[in-house]
């Protein structure tokens, strides 16, 4: 009898055993992946303008995307970035009022209003009082305004420069605030949220009332040549990169047309809102799109913004998402190999590039508040 009971505890040993190592190879599968970029594309090169007038901003928001996210791209496109253009670098802290992890709501909000605020808020103080944005404060001073996204417009980036919440997952509440929002320019997804609402108003109707262009199809938007643009395009987010084409940079380069007829300038956010995702989602090969994409626009604005003249770009991330590691990589076949270490976000501070005039004040280590000062500033918005 005691045999076999010393058999069958040898039995779950081994078993326990077995299934620790299983265990311990599937996590490794899960977390560490290489990806090899077949296609890589030519990046734009552009001089440094000699204008110290700061007539336009446009801010450009990789969500989620760390320092790793974009060494990994730097590698992966051949060990060339349009990115690499900008003079001026710097770090951004990105923890919130209440949490050293910050999220986009939060972290958004900082950038936009500079304030700190508790997590999941949509600019408002950590007392639950409405802040006003840069989008708010540009427009008061005679600037025109946009955003341009690849989320659903109700979602924190876009919401913190259009709306104020406690809560960022009040997502009809933050459509709503849309109608009182000041931006001229809107793109992106999310259009359930206008018009299939629970409490059945038509905010699209509403919008055109207050004298936005609606415009449900890129085709439409295009036509538009002038005047208020309300581009909601999808129900959802908009599809990832591979599907999504070049929709994002020809919507932001559409955006800036419109906005530069203002005699006195624009402030503009464009985000690549999706690389985020695919930080959460672990998924090292979309992740990697995203980053092309967001940093083909980058490229594009880069050019406008030299030939211009007068307006600064200013290229960052609200927080890092996914606590990437750049493990291994080959820059002659653009392969990367990286590991995730969550499923989240991480604390690590974020870098800020910048070209243009006043490009030069981006650079050192600085709350995310700051770069909303230093945009006023540099605006000669008032606060
Ligand atoms: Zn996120």
């Amino acid at each position: 009898m005691k045999s076999v009971l010393n058999l069958f505890i040898l039995f779950v040993f081994l078993c326990s055993f077995s299934l620790f190592g299983q265990n311990k190879s599937k996590e490794k599968e899960t977390k560490n992946s290489t990806y090899t970029n077949a296609k890589p594309y030519e990046t734009v090169k552009v001089k440094p303008v000699k204008s110290v007038i700061v007539r336009n901003v446009i801010l450009m928001i990789g969500d989620g995307m760390g320092l790793v996210q974009v060494s990994a791209a730097w590698v992966a496109n051949r060990g060339k970035l349009n990115i690499d253009n900008c003079t001026y670098t710097g770090f951004s802290r990105t923890w919130c009022s209440d949490k050293l992890i910050t999220d986009s709501g939060a972290a958004g909000t900082a950038m936009a209003t500079g304030f700190k605020t508790n997590y999941h808020c949509i600019s408002v103080n950590t007392l639950g009082n409405p802040l006003n944005s840069l989008t708010d404060l540009a427009s008061i001073g005679g600037l025109k305004t946009g955003i341009v996204v690849t989320c659903n417009l109700p979602d924190a980036t876009p919401s913190v420069f259009c709306a104020n919440n406690k809560d960022r997952n009040k997502e009809e509440q933050i459509a709503a605030d849309y109608l009182n929002c000041k931006v001229d320019y809107i793109f992106g997804a999310g259009r359930e949220r206008f018009n299939k609402r629970t409490d059945k108003r038509d905010l699209l109707s509403e919008l055109k009332k207050k004298g936005y262009q609606v415009c449900t199809t890129w085709e439409e938007t295009n036509k538009i040549k002038q005047g208020k643009v309300f581009s909601v395009l999808k129900e959802g987010q908009l599809p990832f990169a591979a599907e999504r084409g070049d929709l994002f940079s020809k919507a932001c380069m559409h955006g800036i047309e419109i906005l530069n007829q203002n005699k006195k300038g624009f402030f503009a956010m464009l985000e690549g809102s999706r690389i985020d995702d695919c930080g959460h989602s672990n998924d090292l090969p979309r992740l990697m799109e995203e980053i092309f994409d967001f940093d083909i626009t980058v490229g594009k604005v880069l050019k406008w913004a030299e030939k211009d003249g007068q307006t600064l770009v200013v290229v960052l991330a609200d927080h890092e998402t996914g606590g990437l590691t750049l493990l291994d990589g080959n820059l002659k076949n653009g392969s990367v190999t990286c590991n995730f270490s969550t499923k989240g976000h991480s604390g690590i501070l974020v870098p800020v590039y910048a070209y243009g005039p006043g490009a030069e004040n981006f650079t050192g280590i600085f709350e995310n508040t700051e770069i909303f000062h230093k945009i006023v500033k540099l605006l000669n918005l008032k606060k």
